[in-house]
């Protein structure tokens, strides 16, 4: 298995958070660090952007990039989650 992190660590610590929910992170590709894959790829879960997320090697704002892929990812186990109808804030 392949250890490879990311240089960022705000950005690794998202791809870690991805891992823990199922996702595969492929390092590799012409531009991108690598690429995040959601785990429910299917029509029902498209996360809004293709269950496919790129990771930036070096991204103008790794705190932003960084909570973009925490955004898209919980965006998808939302699905998974199926929690009833309950909005208990709080
Ligand atoms: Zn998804």
């Amino acid at each position: 298995m392949a250890n490879k992190q990311h240089p960022n660590k705000e950005i690794q610590a998202a791809l870690e958070y991805a891992v823990t929910k199922g996702w595969s992170v492929k390092v590799g590709g012409s531009h991108a660090w690598g690429k995040i894959y959601c785990p429910y790829n299917d029509s029902e879960c498209r996360c809004g952007i293709f269950c496919i997320n790129s990771i930036s090697s070096t991204p103008r704002n790794p705190t932003n990039h960084a909570k973009q892929i925490r955004k898209v990812v919980d965006k998808c186990i939302r699905l998974e989650e199926k929690q009833p109808t309950t909005s208990n804030e709080g």
